[in-house]
C-alpha cells in the first residue's frame, strides 16, 4: 500500500481512543469543558452506565452559534492560541481534541446559547459527522448528549465493564470535581437516580460529607497552613533560591484512626485539576510514618496550588498525569504540611500484655467516661492523690525553661487548667490528666491516668517540650540567650567546619553566636540558654555533627534541624532520676504541648497500658 494521509474519521477515532477510554473519560472531558465555560451548576444524567446515553448540562458561557461547528474540529479550541501558553495553563482544557474526539466514537447532541446571544444552536454529529445543525432556543448554557458510545468501535465495547462499574468510574469523576470545585453545584443521575449531590456552599466540607459520608468526614482534619512567623519565611527563602514560587498544600486528612486498604483514598489535585502520581501519594503516607498499622493506608484529599509555570499537565491526552518542575520541592511541600496536621494526633501506643500487642488506638477517644480505672470523678480524685505538691521544680526550672530565665523574657507555660488540654482542631483532649507515681530506671516516668497506665519517655517528652518553648520563642522573638563569660574557640574538622559555615546564620539566629576565626576555627560568643547547663564545647560539637548527617526530609529546613537537634541536646537524658517535683512539672509542661504525644522526630513520647488490659491479666474480669 502506498504511504497516504490517513483521513480525519480515522484519525479522529484513534485520537478518540486516547482521549476516550470508558464512558467515564467522557464525562471527565465535558464537566470540564463545563466548568471551564464558568458554569455554577453542572447536571450530570447517564443511563446504563453511560453507554447508552451520558449527558452533560451547564450554565456556563455557552458557545455562539457561529462556532457550534468548529467546536467539533480535532485541535478547536478557545482556551490557547500560542505554543507559549503551554507554560502557563489556567483551563482545564487546552488540545481542543475532546469534542472532536467523543463524537468520533458516538453520537453526539449539543444544544447551546452563548449568555449574550439571542438565539442558541443545536448540532448534531455521528460517526464524527455532522447530521443535522439549526437554530434551537434555550436557557444560556450548554447541553452535551452523547449516546451509543462506542456503537461504532467493538473493540472497545467489549472492554467495557458491567454497566453499575461504568457508572462508578463515573461517579468518582464527578466527586473528584465537586471536591476540587466546592462553589459550584454538581449532580449525578444515574438511570433516573439522583445518587450524588453537591450544594456549592464553597465549603470543602460540606462536600466530603457527601461523598464520603459524615461519619467519616468527622474523621478528617482540615490541613495546618503553615506555621506563623520564622518558618514561613524560611520556606519560602528556600524556594527562591530553587527558582520557584511557593507551594501550597490544603484540603483535609484523615486522623490516624481512619485507614484504608489501599491508596485508592488519596485523593490529589493541582491547580484543582485531578491528576494522579504514586510518588506524591508515597509523601502522604511517609507523612504518616509509625502512626497507621501495618498495610493501612491514610486517607487524603489535598491541593496543591503552585504557579502554572512550574507543572507541566501537558503530558498525555486524558491530562491525569503532571510533571512538575521540582518533584522533590512538591514531595516534601506535601509531606510536611500532612505531618504537621496529623503530628498531634498519633495515636498513643497501646501495649498489650501478652497475646496480641493490639493496634495502636488512642485512649483519648475513649476517654473521659471510662470507669475501669478512673471513672467520671478522674479529674477529682487526681487532685486529691497529688496531694500538696512542692514547689521545688528545680530541674524543669532550668534556664529558658522555667521559673528562673536568666536574661530572658521567657514566659512559662500556661497553668496546668482543670482540663485536658484539648487540640483546637478537634475538640478531642490532647493528654488526658495524669498523675504521676513514680519513676521507671531512671528513664520512664510512670504516670496513672484515668484509664490506666501511661509511662512516659522523660527525654523524648523534655525533647517535644523544649521543641515547642523554643519555636514559640522564636516566633515571639524572645529566645533566652545565654553570654558565655569568656568566647570559646572551637577547632573542627574541615567537615565540621564546612557546615558551620554554610548554617552560620541560622545557628546565629537560633542563639549560637558564632563566627569564623580562621582556617577551621571558629568563636563561640554566646549559646541558647537552654544549653547552658551543658559543657558549650561538647555540645556544639554534637550539633554540628548531627546537622551534618541529616537529611531528613520531614524536618526538611535546616531551621527545624537545628532546633530539634538543639533540643535533644538539650533536654534531660535517660538515666537521670528525677525527684516527685520534678517528674509532675515534667507532666504539666508536657500536658501544655499542642503536639504532646510524639517527640519533633515524630517518636511517641508514651506509651500506655489500659486498665482493661491490666484487670484481663490479673484475671479481674
Ligand atoms: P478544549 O476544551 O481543549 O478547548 P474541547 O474539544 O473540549 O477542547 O472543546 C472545544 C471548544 O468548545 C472549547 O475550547 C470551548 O470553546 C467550546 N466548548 C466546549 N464545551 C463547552 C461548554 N460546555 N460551554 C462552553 N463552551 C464549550
Ligand atoms: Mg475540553
Amino acid at each position: 500500500m502506498p504511504i497516504h494521509i490517513l483521513s480525519p474519521e480515522v484519525a479522529n477515532q484513534i485520537a478518540a481512543g486516547e482521549v476516550v477510554e470508558r464512558p467515564a473519560s467522557a464525562v471527565k472531558e465535558l464537566i470540564e469543558n463545563s466548568l471551564d465555560a464558568g458554569a455554577t451548576d453542572v447536571r450530570v444524567e447517564v443511563r446504563e452506565g453511560g453507554r447508552r446515553l451520558l449527558r452533560v448540562q451547564d450554565d456556563g458561557c455557552g458557545i455562539p452559534a457561529a462556532e457550534v461547528a468548529l467546536a467539533f474540529e480535532r485541535h478547536a479550541t478557545s482556551k490557547i492560541v500560542t505554543a507559549a501558553d503551554l507554560d502557563h495553563i489556567t483551563t482545564l482544557g487546552f488540545r481542543g481534541e475532546a469534542l472532536a474526539s467523543i463524537a468520533a466514537v458516538a453520537q453526539v447532541t449539543l444544544l447551546t446559547r452563548a449568555r449574550d446571544e439571542e438565539a442558541g444552536a443545536l448540532i448534531r454529529l455521528a460517526e464524527g459527522r455532522e447530521v443535522t445543525r439549526e437554530p434551537a432556543g434555550g436557557p444560556p448554557g450548554t447541553i452535551v448528549t452523547v449516546e451509543h458510545l462506542f456503537a461504532n468501535v467493538p473493540a472497545r465495547l467489549k472492554f467495557l465493564k458491567q454497566p453499575a462499574t461504568e457508572a462508578s468510574h463515573i461517579q468518582q469523576i464527578v466527586t473528584r470535581y465537586a471536591l476540587a470545585y466546592p462553589e459550584r453545584r454538581f449532580n449525578l443521575v444515574s438511570d433516573g437516580k439522583l445518587v450524588f449531590q453537591s450544594t456549592g456552599s464553597g465549603k470543602l466540607y460540606d462536600v466530603l460529607v457527601k461523598v464520603y459520608g459524615l461519619e467519616m468526614a468527622r474523621e478528617m482534619l482540615p490541613m495546618k497552613t503553615k506555621d506563623e512567623g520564622r518558618k514561613t519565611e524560611d520556606d519560602r527563602s528556600s524556594s527562591l533560591v530553587l527558582g520557584l514560587s511557593s507551594i501550597g498544600v490544603t484540603g483535609y486528612v484523615g486522623s490516624p484512626s481512619l485507614h484504608r486498604g489501599n491508596r485508592g483514598y488519596i485523593t490529589l489535585f493541582v491547580n484543582r485539576r485531578w491528576f494522579q502520581d504514586t510518588s506524591v501519594a508515597y509523601s502522604v503516607i511517609q507523612a504518616y510514618h509509625t502512626m497507621l498499622p501495618v498495610g493501612r493506608y491514610p486517607v487524603a484529599v489535598l491541593f496543591i496550588e503552585m504557579d502554572p509555570a512550574d507543572v507541566d499537565v501537558n503530558v498525555h491526552p486524558t491530562k491525569a498525569e503532571v510533571r512538575f518542575r521540582d518533584n522533590h520541592a512538591v514531595f516534601s511541600a506535601v509531606q510536611k504540611a500532612v505531618r504537621r496536621t496529623v503530628a498531634d494526633l498519633a495515636p498513643i501506643p497501646k501495649v498489650g500484655l501478652g497475646g496480641d500487642a493490639s493496634a495502636a488506638t488512642s485512649p483519648a477517644a475513649a476517654w473521659p467516661g471510662v470507669t475501669a480505672f478512673g471513672g467520671p470523678a478522674w479529674s477529682e480524685r487526681r487532685d486529691v492523690l497529688l496531694g500538696a505538691g512542692s514547689d521545688d521544680h528545680r530541674l524543669f526550672a532550668a534556664p529558658g525553661l522555667g521559673a528562673e530565665p536568666p536574661a530572658s523574657s521567657f514566659q512559662p507555660g500556661p497553668p496546668n487548667p482543670q482540663s485536658a488540654i484539648s487540640n483546637p482542631q478537634s475538640s478531642k483532649p490532647l493528654l488526658p490528666l495524669l498523675r504521676v507515681v513514680g519513676q521507671l530506671a531512671a528513664t520512664y516516668v510512670v504516670a496513672e491516668g484515668p484509664d490506666g497506665m501511661y509511662l512516659i519517655d522523660q527525654h523524648a517528652a523534655h525533647e517535644r517540650i523544649l521543641y515547642e518553648q523554643m519555636s514559640s520563642q522564636r516566633a515571639g522573638h524572645t529566645l533566652a540567650v545565654q553570654s558565655l563569660l569568656e568566647p570559646l574557640l572551637l577547632d573542627l574538622s574541615p567537615e565540621q567546619a564546612a557546615v558551620v559555615a554554610e548554617e552560620l546564620d541560622t545557628l546565629n539566629e537560633l542563639g549560637v553566636g558564632i563566627e569564623p576565626f580562621g582556617g577551621s576555627s571558629y568563636l563561640v560568643r554566646s549559646i541558647p540558654a537552654i544549653l547552658s547547663r551543658e559543657n558549650p564545647a561538647g555540645a556544639l560539637v554534637e550539633i554540628v555533627d548531627g546537622l551534618a548527617s541529616q537529611n531528613d526530609v520531614v524536618e526538611g529546613t535546616a531551621d527545624a534541624a537545628l532546633t530539634t537537634l538543639i533540643c535533644k541536646r538539650a533536654a534531660i537524658k535517660g538515666g537521670h532520676p528525677l525527684n516527685m517535683a520534678e517528674m509532675q512539672e515534667l507532666v504539666r509542661q508536657l500536658e501544655a504541648c499542642r503536639s504532646p504525644r510524639t517527640c519533633p522526630h515524630g517518636r511517641p513520647t508514651m506509651i500506655y497500658l489500659s486498665g482493661d488490659e491490666l484487670a484481663r491479666q490479673f484475671g479481674r474480669t
